[in-house]
């Protein structure tokens, strides 16, 4: 695979892997976004929630403490006289007493008419009068009046509970008590979120924001939506809640807030709390935050396993072609070598065949060349017949006469020497039927001493005609070589009998064959004190048909012949010059380990 392919595959991966990553990744910022958001604004929802139940509750509570303080009051019988006799101030002193004690702002006596009789407010530490907002109508019809007073300036608001007091049916007066609101916001002012009470007009009538006070709650607040009520109020409490989110006029980047609402019931009035929801956007934000770069880090993760992979993948695939390279090598290789084998094979049985066809050859040769040596020896043996036949001849004459003249006595001696020469020539004739037999090929011990032996005897007719004397010498004890005897004595025949041609010009001819045992070999050696043979033939001699006799008399075969012999059976045929002249030739061949010489 060129470059090129393997780096757009590397991208297309790469862009795979983006492809799956990003729209994850925005998935899941978003979900965990939502999820958070949802969380968060649920938790914040819980907190308001909470808020503003125990805030409201605290509204109540005080509210309802001092909701039967005047009906109390209006029961008292001293209360009653106070107001019939109009006792001003035995009215002040009551009206202080009760209004310490209870923790009342204000606690007025009125006649029926709504005139002022006493005030714990009378004294000049209480200025002013109330009068002008006391709810007067209902505690003239009977009922529990109630109203809520504005409070001046920077002072908080106050509640007013009015009470009918009765002389049997008659109304006779009214007992006014007057809470301050500044508790109830000293309570709130505890809390770092807003609260506000509104007054069914929509007036903030308690807040724990001063500010706010007096406002109309629609001017401080604009509504954006409505917001999920988590459902973990109290029964009917939680279902007069409502809750949405809003954002304060004139506030800069803050927000928006989810605000929590409840009617309270019998005041008619609506306590609301404030809960900035910028914190579990901000939380949202940051744990959408980290799920995207979780998801980010998760895609760096999946790009770099991607490059590995790749990179696993492109090793593995190398390594599968390297492989398979190698296997085809392989497989050549061995297609190879078995076609070598069988070549090697083919030209081994071949040679075989060859050497086969050689040997016989050779045995041909051997057998021609032995036939050669016959020819040469011919009129020598024939004359080694006719000798003994002739001397047969004239013994037997002579035993003859012996017989007619009566001289018995010498008659044995003839036919002793008769029997004699007719053994001569049996041996002769054996030794030359087993000469002219054609050779084996096998090997096997042979015994040197008869193989020179009986090449003697083949070659005495011609040493007794000839010039050259020969002497024969074992000098170590019986040696025994492995071969064939008649390949044997073919090659001491042929190194004797050039020998012999080799000192036939002198007169003092001298052939000398010596046998011994040196170096773990059998050395056959000739040598003679003819006219040797130069040192440039001397690397010639063992080629075949390499003659210097005349034409009839050498064939040139028997030094090659001789040679090929001595080396078939593991041995060496050397020829050097001889001290004082002539050449010696020198036979090695390795020593048998016993003495056996099967005839062949
Ligand atoms: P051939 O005897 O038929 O010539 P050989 O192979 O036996 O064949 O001998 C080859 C030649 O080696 C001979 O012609 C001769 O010249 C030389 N030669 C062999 N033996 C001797 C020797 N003892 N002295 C001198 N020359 C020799």
């Amino acid at each position: 695979m060129t470059s090129l392919a393997r780096q757009a595959r590397r991208n297309a991966l790469h862009i795979m892997v983006l492809c799956c990553a990003l729209p994850v990744t925005v998935l899941i910022g978003w979900v965990t976004w939502e999820t958070a958001s949802r969380l968060f604004a649920a938790e914040v929802a819980t907190r308001a929630q909470a808020l503003l139940s125990v805030q409201s509750a605290t509204l109540e509570r005080q509210l309802d403490k001092f909701r039967l303080l005047s009906p109390l009051l209006a029961q008292r019988p001293d209360v009653r006289d106070i107001i019939l006799r109009r006792d001003a101030r035995g009215g002040e002193r009551a009206a202080a007493l009760v209004a310490g004690m209870a923790g009342a702002q204000e606690v007025l006596f009125l006649d029926a008419a709504g005139g002022l009789i006493a005030s714990s407010h009378m004294s000049p530490r209480y200025p002013g009068n109330m009068l002008e907002q006391v709810p007067l109508a209902e505690a003239q019809q009977g009922r529990l009046g109630r109203a809520y007073r504005r409070g001046s300036g920077s002072e908080p608001g106050s509640y007013v509970f009015a009470s009918a007091v009765r002389a049997g049916s008659l109304v006779i007066g009214i007992v006014v008590v007057r809470v301050s609101l500044a508790e109830i916001e000293q309570a709130w002012a505890l809390s770092p979120a807003p609260i506000v009470a509104i007054d069914e007009m929509g007036e903030i009538v308690a807040t724990n924001r001063p500010l706010w006070r007096g406002q109309k709650a629609s001017e401080r607040f604009e509504v954006l939506g409505a917001a999920e009520v988590p459902r973990t109020g109290e029964g009917a409490a939680a279902a007069a809640t409502e809750a949405e989110y809003v954002r304060f006029n004139g506030v800069k980047g803050r927000g928006p807030y989810l605000r929590m609402a409840r009617t309270l019931p019998v005041l008619d009035w609506q306590v609301a709390a404030f809960a900035d929801t910028a914190d579990a956007r901000s939380q949202s934000q940051k744990v959408a935050a980290i799920a995207v770069l979780i998801c980010l880090l998760a895609t760096v993760v999946g790009w770099v396993a991607a490059d590995r992979r790749v990179a696993v993948l492109r090793r593995l695939r190398e390594d599968k072609i390297a492989a398979s390279r190698l296997e085809r090598k392989v497989r050549l290789r061995t297609r190879d070598l078995s076609e070598a084998n069988a070549r090697l094979a083919r030209e081994v049985s071949e040679r075989e065949a060859a050497e086969a066809e050689l040997r016989n050859m050779q045995a041909d040769l051997v057998q021609a060349a032995k036939m050669a040596t016959l020819g040469q020896m011919s009129a020598a043996l024939s004359h080694e017949f006719n000798q003994p036949l002739a001397a047969i001849r004239s013994n037997a004459d002579n035993a003859k006469q012996f017989i007619e003249r009566g001289m018995g006595e010498r008659v044995n001696g003839a036919l002793d020497r008769i029997i004699l020469m007719v053994e001569r020539m049996a041996e002769i004739s054996r030794v030359l039927k087993g000469f002219s037999r054609r050779a084996g090929t096998d090997m096997r011990p042979t015994a040197v001493k008869p193989v020179v032996d009986e090449a003697m005897m083949l070659l005495s007719p011609r040493i007794k005609q000839g010039r050259g004397r020969l002497t024969v010498t074992h000098l170590d004890g019986p040696l025994s070589v492995v071969g064939g005897h008649v390949r044997l004595e073919q090659v001491v025949l042929n190194l004797v009998s050039n020998a012999l041609d080799a000192v036939e010009a002198r007169d003092d001819g001298q052939v000398v064959l010596t046998t011994r045992s040196e170096a773990g070999q059998a050395v056959i050696e000739v040598r003679d004190n003819g006219p040797g043979i130069s040192s440039d033939l001397l690397p010639k001699v063992f080629d075949p048909f390499f003659t210097t006799k005349e034409v009839g008399k050498g064939l040139g075969l028997g030094l090659s012949i001789a040679y090929k012999i001595v080396h078939d059976f593991s041995g060496s045929l050397t020829v050097r010059h001889a001290e004082g002249g002539g050449a010696v030739f020198t036979v090695r061949l390795p020593l048998a380990a016993g003495l056996s010489d099967a005839a062949e």
